[in-house]
């Protein structure tokens, strides 16, 4: 795409839309060609189920106060002190550290949390490390900002990190460490004895140097990990530990776009760190997240959405893949099955699998190709109805 409208860099990454988003427009022409009931769109990762019920109770009561002056105002760019107080109780417990409200900034979900620190922290060629296959929209994050992802491939075929791999791709440019557990499309949870021998690398290389390299572990999916596995704390890992958590998945509130930023209380200078990315808020323009957001996830903070709908679906797409005899390895965590493409070639199986009005995403848009991506956070009977369609498309690769 040329046009004298746009900055060309974003003109590029229009022309280089997403997977996601190309198979949300194919699904979109699908659907008016063959009616909305006959798609099986497992391409996108919106929470289905319904946030908890008490809900409705709560904004009522946020509505009731609402006439009031300021009650929808601008807030503090850091977020309302109640919330933060009350998150940072829950955080402590969480990841094992003493936290106060001072080290939290509530943000725009996780994307604007990440954002906002990268914008706080990266200089133009500055590199994240970043386990492939990986979340795309960290590439954009970065870039605006001059950073550089370096994908780094994890191990096969569990997907945990590939500790060699990662200590080789350091270099004086590397600034952060960026890890998302449970993962994104993967499904991998790292295991405490992953991250502590990621921990221990980390501080061989943070020994002298002038800049250090951030640990950041994107967790927004913390609160949906399957079969009683409770993912690992991070701050205790690295005193340049960084956290970045989200109301979207676990309260079901995506389109709410409340998350936060968390710095480890241990780090040096980490008052300097808060409020950076508290002034990045502001100016990016998020200003502060949303406050009628910012009170509903204050009072639904110990509550979360019915783990077991998405525990039935993940046993119901595991038992449609072992059907259509398609390699997969069962997903501990998030809402993502990630399968072996029949036949090797992802973007392939990915077509014939939209001839069957099936869609999902190749592997290649998340940086690991011969693999596709299954959102189940679609009603159990979608993925049922869909089996007789992954076994043709499977079918045809043997
Ligand atoms: N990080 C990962 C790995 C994600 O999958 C998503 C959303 O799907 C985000 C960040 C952004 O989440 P939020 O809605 O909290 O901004």
């Amino acid at each position: 795409m040329t046009t004298p409208l746009l900055n060309p860099a974003i003109a590029a990454q229009m022309s280089n839309a997403s997977w996601i988003r190309k198979m949300f427009e194919a699904g979109r022409e699908l659907s008016h060609r063959v009616g909305p009931e006959n798609v099986f769109d497992f391409s996108l990762g919106n929470p289905d189920v319904p946030p908890p019920p008490n809900t409705v109770k709560v904004l009522r009561k946020i509505a009731d106060r609402a006439g009031e002056p300021m009650s929808v105002g601008y807030c503090s760019n850091q977020g309302l002190p109640s919330l933060r107080v009350a998150l940072a109780k829950k955080l402590s417990h969480e990841q094992h550290a003493l936290i106060h409200a001072e080290h939290l900034v509530v943000t725009c979900g996780a994307a604007g949390a990440i954002t906002a620190f990268f914008r706080a922290v990266l200089e133009p060629g500055d590199e994240i490390i970043v386990p492939a296959p990986y979340f795309v929209e960290y590439t954009a994050y970065a870039g605006h900002f001059g950073g550089v992802l370096k994908p780094v491939a994890t191990r096969k075929p569990d997907f945990q990190l590939d500790l060699d791999a990662i200590d080789a791709a350091i270099t004086p440019k590397t600034r952060v460490i960026l890890i998302n557990t449970p993962n994104n499309p993967t499904g991998a949870c790292y295991t405490q004895e992953t991250l502590n021998a990621l921990a221990e690398l980390l501080a061989r290389h943070n020994t002298n140097r002038d800049r250090p390299i951030f640990l950041v572990a994107d967790e927004p999916y913390r609160a949906l990990a399957y079969d009683g596995f409770v993912v690992p704390p991070i701050l205790p890992l690295s005193p340049y530990a960084v956290v970045i958590g989200s109301f979207s998945k676990s309260l079901s509130l995506a389109g709410e776009r409340i998350g936060y930023f968390l710095a480890n209380p241990a780090m040096p200078d980490v008052a300097h760190l808060i409020a950076a990315v508290t002034m990045t808020t502001r100016t990016l323009g998020f200003v502060n997240a949303p406050i009628i957001g910012q009170h509903l996830v204050e009072q639904l903070l110990n509550e979360q959405v019915d783990l077991s709908i998405y525990a039935r679906r993940r046993a119901a797409m595991a038992g449609v893949l072992v059907n259509a005899r398609i390699n997969f390895l069962e997903p501990q965590g998030a809402f993502y099955f990630f399968p072996e493409a029949p036949g090797g070639d992802d973007l392939a199986f990915v077509n014939a699998l939209f001839a069957q009005n099936i869609l999902a995403v190749p592997g290649s848009g998340f940086g690991c190709p011969g693999y596709f991506r299954l959102a189940f956070c679609v009603h159990e009977d979608i993925i049922l109805r869909a089996a007789d369609g992954f076994k043709r498309a499977a079918s045809t690769f043997r």
